[in-house]
């Protein structure tokens, strides 16, 4: 059997070098950090000394770097109609960027972003600007554009949007996708029936290709589907249940790709929801 990589967003208030234990002592293999404190625009680059660590402890405890994601911080709008916004936007997710290469860390995952009233294809094009800035200044990174929820003008909540930023980029082989469960069944992937998993897969392929998944956000949904509230729940808890899960993840092509929890679940750091998701596929 392959192995598959299942971990969750763990915290960074401990220090980025603590992170390899606490995802291996959730019983996870794979793990998503913010760079940063991700509700200010302030960001800096970790001190040597805690990069250093954080590589030691990578390889203590046998994770390679290509399970370890970034998420951007929440101000970012790469979509967004003011100068002023976009400029600090796309300043913020370089210095993401800067972040990842200090530490080691191959992906960077981003909201594409929300036109907040300018229309779609304004929006779009912002995006793809953004992306090229930062594919032009941060060489080794790759960015994952994650689908979102259909609200508040966001872009990115079909996989033909997704696919319309990454392919007029300087360097599409850069640019790869999030796959988030529950965003997705906020805009109608029901991937609930073998049916659904098989139109999102070709969907996917048909639109920037399977191959460019590197990761997926796995959340139950507070909301049924279709409807667009964001709202992560407990896997099992929600609208897409244990049956829904036990479904999805049963595909081989969404094994071979690394699931990382974000539900409303810090106290004891995922240890129970892995647990839960391994016995949803026959792991334990
Ligand atoms: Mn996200
Ligand atoms: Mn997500
Ligand atoms: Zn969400």
């Amino acid at each position: 059997m392959r192995m598959i990589r299942i971990g969750a967003h763990m915290p960074i208030s401990y220090g980025f070098e603590k992170v390899p234990q606490m995802t291996i002592d959730s019983g996870g293999n794979t793990f998503q950090i913010f760079p940063h404190s991700p509700r200010t625009w302030r960001a800096s680059l970790p001190a040597k000394r805690s990069c250093d660590e954080f590589q030691i402890q990578m390889e203590k405890y046998e994770i390679p770097f290509e399970a370890a994601f970034c998420h951007c911080g929440y101000l970012i709008n790469l979509a967004s109609p003011k100068d002023d916004i976009w400029q600090k936007s796309v300043q913020l997710l370089i210095i993401e960027g800067r972040i990842c290469q200090a530490l080691g860390i191959p992906y960077l995952n981003v909201h594409p972003g929300s036109h907040t009233g300018a229309g779609e294809k304004e929006g779009t094009d912002r995006i793809i600007r953004a992306v090229d800035e930062f594919l032009k200044i941060i060489p080794d990174v790759m960015l994952l554009l994650e689908n979102v929820s259909p609200k508040g003008g966001n872009i990115g909540f079909t996989m033909k949007q997704l696919a319309k930023i990454i392919e007029p980029t300087i360097q599409p082989h850069r640019v790869g996708i999030t796959y988030d469960t529950c965003h997705g069944f906020d805009a109608g992937y029901d991937i609930t029936t073998k049916e659904g998993v098989e139109k999102l897969l070709d969907e996917m392929e048909g639109t920037f290709g399977l191959s460019r998944v590197k990761m997926i956000h796995l959340n139950d949904s507070k909301a049924p589907l279709g409807k667009a509230l964001d709202r992560h729940e407990n896997i099992g808890k929600g609208f897409i249940g244990d049956k829904g899960f036990r479904n999805f993840l049963s595909f081989p092509q969404i094994q071979m790709i690394p699931w990382v929890l974000e539900t409303p679940n810090e106290e004891d750091l995922y240890t129970k929801e892995i647990a839960h998701v391994k016995s949803l596929v026959g792991l334990i």
